[in-house]
């Protein structure tokens, strides 16, 4: 009897944790709404899945009040190892589009799968037009290849809803010119500086790099963090170049970078590579410009 009365419990415990899973499914919904109220909310507005938060702003850009955004990645998580659940997948056949970077490791492990299983989907690659370099996937942190990037969201956006057709446009043109901004915000944000490198953990910030004619140097080797060797190396060039910031991003280890930064004596600042609001990309720049006054 004890012993029955034990699993019971158990078995509430157990179904009380795959409620819990379930409702924190990366179709984020207020707790309080019912399933049914949901499915006509949904209908209403398009339902876009994507892979990173910065595709969420992406996505709000154009698509405005016709869209409904979802995450794959949870806040937090790298887009570097991250593995969605089943769960994840089998609620992505609720979207009318998912948009994808492209070129991200659980992308490329899960497509086929995820086009097998939803041949509906309409899936956007982010990168499709954006030439990368060394396979580095982190185009959303460049805000000039940001626009090819809003132009792909804007083609599939146009593909499953024609009839907003001139909506999104306007929203497109509208984006852009932010881009735009944004750019020459950045330019004079970087003008005149002392020493054009800068000293990163994880290599998220090769494209703005270029853009702005900077140097990014990565601690991280392969995705992992580096050998003695290799960490010994790092030391001696950035002694050299008078490093004295070294950037790391919370969705990686920190532990190399601040072993660097103290035989540099320099200081250890983070960056985030995933920002929700994209303007965000702005305060990253003056935090880099900050290290290379
Ligand atoms: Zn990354």
């Amino acid at each position: 009897m004890q012993r029955k009365h034990f699993s019971f419990i158990i078995i509430l415990i157990i179904s009380g944790f795959l409620v819990g899973c379930n409702s924190d499914s990366i179709f984020t919904k207020p707790a309080t709404v019912s399933e049914s109220s949901v499915q006509s909310q949904d209908k209403s507005k398009l339902n876009v899945a994507v892979s990173i938060l910065p595709y969420a702003d992406f996505v709000k850009m154009v698509g405005g009040d016709k869209v409904q955004v979802t995450v794959m990645i949870p806040p937090g998580a790298s887009p570097d190892s991250y593995e969605p659940s089943t769960q994840q997948l089998k609620d992505l056949s609720r979207a009318d589009m998912y948009v994808m970077v492209g070129q991200l490791p659980f992308e490329q492990a899960w497509s086929d799968r995820l086009l097998a299983t939803n041949q509906d989907l309409l899936v956007i690659n982010g990168a499709k037009g954006i030439k990368l370099i060394d396979d580095n996937p982190h185009i959303w942190l460049s805000p000039r290849l940001a626009k090819s990037q809003l132009e792909n969201i804007y083609d599939g956006l146009v593909a499953v809803d024609i009839n907003n057709k001139a909506y999104y446009s306007a929203n497109l043109k509208e984006a852009i010119a932010m881009l735009a901004i944004m750019d020459g915000t950045i330019k004079s944000i970087f003008a005149g500086l002392n020493s054009d490198t800068f000293l990163v953990y994880h290599p998220a910030w090769g494209y703005l790099a270029d853009d702005y004619d900077l140097v990014e140097m990565a601690i991280e080797e392969q995705g992992k963090e580096p050998g003695p060797a290799q960490m010994a190396k790092i030391t001696t060039k950035a002694k050299n170049l008078g490093i004295n910031t070294v950037f790391t991003s919370s969705q990686h280890s920190t532990r190399s970078a601040e072993a660097i930064a103290e035989e540099l004596g320099a200081k250890v600042v983070t960056l985030d590579p995933l920002p929700s609001n994209y303007e965000d990309v702005i305060n990253s720049a003056k935090l880099i410009s900050e290290a290379l006054k």
